[in-house]
């Protein structure tokens, strides 16, 4: 009997019948087949990462090592064993995912069950509702006030006995602020599983990792991506209390950080001096980037502590200053959503970058 689409689709989940896909950031090779830029001549200021790539002791240990033949580590042992000193934790709270979107992910897994639900504190990283979605829970969401901070007497009030998990970006995505401990303790109390997603914390100076100590519900989520410039090998890892690391490393996949990616991060551990130095080479350029964007009367940058500048379009459209970067090989994140209407995302270059970026905003509004 042939089998036909109406059948597959009949068999796929039912819930998944219409989900909608993440939409993800396209590399530079597929935006230049469609603009005809050279690859070498586009900008990235898109997906935060981190311009100066990783440590060349990264590259070395990558070309030196023999074993990509053989299984890497389940366990994970040298990776989470180095990551002891450079967290403060032993390694019983610690596990490695294949970027911190592989753990989202495994501890959604972890803690849902058909029709639980997730709250998210919107706007906010996109992959919390997604994975969520995924893992068959509901998500209540929460907006945030107008500096972007947390309304907890709203998010008090929507608790419910199935809200299993709460996600906090901090510094939060697009928007680049911090949640006080003050307010991480409010929310702590709530009960729930609380995961503060520290992806961009290098740049902000300041973690609340410690805090995990203390709280059985509190899981610190970082990443390789942006300070480490490792991106494009997937290597993140959380901070957790024990009886969950224990339960994740139960469930995760045993292969799930592929040797490349654990080669990577141990060297990248090895040369702490180099990553600070770009994450600094950043911070100024962040500052200047900062001023430049003032000068522009039509835009309203928004303060940040990541590697990245929200900035709200006060005249002209973030659609149409978007392309008319894009045509000039600069690549930006913009947003035309309810709650962020007409804004743009600009991730921190190098000098050059933003001397670019200038001009060419200036050019997309004369
Ligand atoms: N959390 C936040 C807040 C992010 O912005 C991102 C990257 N866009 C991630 C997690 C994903 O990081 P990774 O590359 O480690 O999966």
């Amino acid at each position: 009997m042939a089998v036909s689409d109406y059948d597959i689709k009949k068999l796929v989940r039912h819930d998944f019948q219409d989900i909608a896909p993440y939409v993800p950031i396209e590399p530079p090779d597929v935006i230049s087949r469609t603009s005809g830029i050279s690859p070498k001549d586009i900008i990235k200021l898109d997906g935060n990462e981190n311009p100066y790539g990783c440590s060349e002791k990264v590259k070395k240990a990558l070309a030196k090592f023999s074993e990509y033949h053989i299984y890497p580590d389940p366990q994970q042992r040298r990776l989470r064993k180095a990551l002891e000193e450079f967290t403060g934790y032993n390694a019983s709270h610690i596990v490695a995912g294949a970027g911190s979107d592989e753990l989202i992910d495994v501890i959604l897994r972890l803690f849902l069950e058909p029709g639980d639900s997730v709250i998210n504190l919107a706007p906010t990283f996109g992959m919390y509702p997604f994975c969520t979605e995924i893992c068959g829970g509901r998500i209540i969401q929460i907006e945030r006030i107008s500096d972007f901070s947390i309304d907890i007497p709203s998010l008090e009030q929507v608790m419910e006995k199935r809200t299993k998990v709460i996600f906090i970006a901090s510094p939060n995505n697009p928007s680049g602020n911090t949640i006080s401990e003050k307010d991480l303790e409010k929310i702590l109390n709530l009960g729930a599983i609380v995961v503060v997603d520290e992806a961009y914390a290098e740049f902000s100076g300041h973690t609340i990792s410690h805090m995990v100590r203390n709280h059985l519900n509190l899981i610190v989520l970082r990443t390789f991506s942006k300070w480490a410039g490792l991106a494009g090998l997937r290597i993140g890892y959380g901070i957790f209390p024990e009886i969950i690391a224990r339960y994740i490393m139960k469930i995760k996949q045993p292969y799930n950080i592929n040797a490349a990616a654990q080669v990577a991060a141990l060297a990248s551990l090895e040369d702490i001096d180099y990553l600070k130095n770009t994450i600094s080479l950043i911070l100024q350029e962040r500052k200047r980037l900062w001023n430049e964007l003032h000068t522009l009367p039509w835009i309203k940058p928004f303060p940040t502590e990541a590697n990245f500048i929200l900035c709200r379009v006060l005249e002209g459209s973030a659609r149409d200053i978007h392309a008319h970067l894009k045509e000039n090989g600069l690549l930006i994140r913009y947003f035309d959503t309810p709650l962020l209407q007409n804004y743009m995302r600009i991730s921190v270059g190098k000098p050059e970058h933003t001397d670019i970026l200038m001009d060419a905003l200036k050019s997309a509004r004369s």
